[in-house]
């Protein structure tokens, strides 16, 4: 991280990408989707090594999606895929030559999932997609991406009509739009568009109307991977502005002597604290195959908002320092701001939690 990642990412923020290299780069050194089966390309390593990657990605400043990639969608392939289906795609997610998105959200239907409208109709041996979704991060640069479609309009209940087919990025009827946006700069965020996409009825991954099941099935990884970026967020802020309080100088002495700066540390430090023990144990509950949808749903919640309040915070014991690019403080304060969004908002967290307490 340190020799081919750090150097280059100012470079990557005014490019608004980082080169595909990286991605094979990544591949070589077996840090995509470690945890997939070496029959497939992958190392199988467990998904402690996915932790390790993904907090060493935050903590090195990178926001690359490998964690999306690999532990986010990876996994829907791996599960629901058929054997030619993983032979096919996984081992090129594993070295870097296939690059993941997933495509659920739309303009009209974010945390409302169920009203996704993209449609997918079988004609013989193909499907046929229209429709638009927005948000979808490498929508870019995906070859390909794993789409929400509804298969069944009539379905009832509603959910029990919806598909995921996965599209390559190639076919015809497909294109995309990048979006600016306020963080992440190096990461792609994109609108995808399908009019008249058709795809081999065999993209279809696992069962025609359990899309939405599937979703729900994954989203527990996908929340946790979240809160372990939230977290390692956190502790690089605060180990910065530590180092920075005891070194910039104001009013004869160090601003870390100033007893409202030290607390101020000092509450970031606890509850950073709190948050290292709840995560590690959700962590090593996950690998042992518990059930942590409501703590984890707690976690992606609270570490998503404590990163920002910590964010807040490191940038103004930086003081004006912290608000200019040259100072990474400035970049986590922009890119910390989707982890109360993406993924799940804090506020559909919390609806998640009182159904799962019977509130
Ligand atoms: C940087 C970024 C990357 C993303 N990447 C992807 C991706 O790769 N793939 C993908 O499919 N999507 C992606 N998303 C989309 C993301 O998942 C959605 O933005 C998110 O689920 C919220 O949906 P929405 O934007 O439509 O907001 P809305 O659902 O319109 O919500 C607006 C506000 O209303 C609140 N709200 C909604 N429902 C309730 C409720 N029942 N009770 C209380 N409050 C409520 C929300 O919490 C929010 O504050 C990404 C988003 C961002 C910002």
């Amino acid at each position: 991280m340190e020799k081919e990642i750090v150097p280059h990412l100012e470079e990557w923020e005014e490019e608004r990408d980082v080169p595909r290299g990286i991605w094979k780069n990544l591949g070589d050194q077996g840090y995509l989707c470690p945890w997939v089966d070496e029959k497939y390309g992958g190392t199988g390593a467990g998904f402690e090594y996915s932790v390790i990657i993904n907090e060493e990605l935050v903590k090195a400043g990178s926001s690359i999606s490998v964690g999306l990639h690999s532990d986010i969608i990876a996994p829907y392939i791996n599960s629901y895929g058929t054997e030619e289906q993983k032979m096919k795609w996984l081992p090129g997610c594993c070295s870097g030559d296939i690059l993941l998105a997933v495509a659920m959200t739309e303009p009209n239907a974010g945390s409302d999932l169920q009203a996704i409208k993209t449609s997918a109709v079988r004609d013989g041996d193909t499907y046929i997609i229209n429709g638009q979704k927005t948000f979808i991060s490498n929508g870019m640069n995906a070859d390909l991406a794993v789409v929400a479609c509804r298969t069944n309009p009539k379905a009832d209940p509603p959910y029990t009509g919806i598909s995921l087919i996965a599209v390559e990025g190639n076919t015809p009827g497909f294109s995309r739009n990048r979006l600016k946006k306020l963080g992440l700069h190096s990461q792609d965020t994109a609108e995808l568009y399908f009019e008249d996409c058709r795809v081999p009825a065999s993209n279809l991954l696992g069962q025609e109307g359990m899309g939405f099941v599937y979703l729900m099935q994954k989203l527990q990884q996908e929340r946790l991977v979240s809160a372990i970026g939230s977290q390692a967020a956190a502790e690089r802020m605060l180990s910065d502005a530590v180092e920075y309080s005891k070194s910039r100088v104001a009013f004869g002495r160090p601003i870390s002597k100033f007893q409202h700066n030290a607390f101020k540390i000092v509450e970031m430090a606890t509850e950073i604290e709190l948050g290292r023990a709840f995560l590690d144990k959700l962590v090593a509950d996950h690998i042992a195959g518990k059930d942590i949808v409501t703590k984890v749903s707690m976690a992606k919640w609270w570490i998503g908002e404590l990163v920002n309040r910590v964010a807040y915070h490191c940038l103004q014991l930086h003081g004006g320092y912290g608000y200019m690019d040259e100072y990474p403080i400035s970049r986590f304060y922009r890119d910390v701001r989707m982890h109360t969004i993406a993924a799940g908002t804090t506020e559909v967290m919390k609806v998640i939690i009182a159904r799962q307490m019977g509130l």
